[in-house]
């Protein structure tokens, strides 16, 4: 009954290994995992990867980091890890909008404000194609916020966008509590096991709108281990703990929250 709503199983960390991945995540009692995509390649591997496995759901969408890919200043890359490929965000949406009508949701997408600090106008140009795309699909979106959490708030509010989730939300509390307010989700990665601030959000949020993720490979619940979907029971155990409810009381309502948000 334990549902994932933000993997990577497509991340080079998996290569060769991802269908056991997925039959793990079966065993340990996963209904539902919806695998999200970042760019062209990743998409396109979701989706056949999910083709393979009817517990595996495929979203599809434009990570704000690779949104700007075609316009960032390369030579000023300062990151250990490489700038990310360019290619047409326009050309990418176009095929998006052709596959919404069999996917699950809209994501990666969103807004960074972390890893790139002047591509906000073109993040912000390619998330309102992407709300447009599931507003006339009827699909939810799954949300990147980091250090945009409100201006992405803003943006969906603005939009007229009613199905949304953050995830691994980063912001403050009242603010976490405004987007529980406006109707929108909020997933928790197993992290969350040592983690005080999504042990904060897991006891203050309204129960009807927390989710759990993984965004594996990373967010684990053991620091410097590789994370699976397999590993969300352990989140949802450090989530009802946090809150003061039984582990299966905290699970029921996140799959009450992930069928009234995905209609599974
Ligand atoms: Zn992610």
């Amino acid at each position: 009954m334990y549902v994932d709503v933000h993997a990577h199983i497509v991340h080079p960390s998996f290569a060769g290994e991802e269908d056991a991945v997925a039959q793990r995540a079966a065993d340990a009692g996963l209904e539902y995992v919806i695998v999200n995509g970042l760019e062209p390649k990743s998409n396109r591997a979701v989706v056949e990867l999910c083709s393979r496995h009817d517990h595996l759901l495929p979203a599809v969408g434009i990570y704000p980091v690779d949104a700007c890919a075609h316009t960032l200043d390369r030579d000023a890359w300062a990151h250990d890890w490489p700038a990310p490929e360019a290619f047409d965000p326009d050309a990418e949406i176009d095929w998006i909008d052709s596959v919404a009508d069999d996917v699950i949701a809209i994501g990666e997408c969103g807004l960074d404000q972390y890893w790139v600090k002047d591509q906000a106008a073109e993040q912000e140009r390619v998330l309102r194609r992407l709300c447009e795309v599931a507003l006339a699909h009827d699909k939810p979106l799954i949300l990147h916020t980091r250090k945009a959490e409100a201006r992405t708030l803003e943006i969906l509010l603005e939009m007229g966008v009613t199905k949304a989730d953050f995830h691994c939300f980063g912001g403050k509390l009242k603010l976490a509590q405004r987007i529980a307010a406006a109707g929108y989700y909020l997933s928790i990665p197993p992290v969350v096991l040592r983690a005080e601030g999504f042990q904060r959000f897991a006891a203050k949020l309204p129960m009807d709108r927390l989710l759990t993720e993984t965004d594996c490979p990373y967010m684990g619940p053991h620091k410097g281990e590789r994370n699976e979907p397999k590993n969300v029971p352990i989140g949802v155990e450090a989530m009802a703990s946090a809150r003061g409810v039984s582990s299966a009381e905290m699970a029921q309502a996140i799959r009450d929250n992930f069928q009234r948000l995905f209609g599974l």
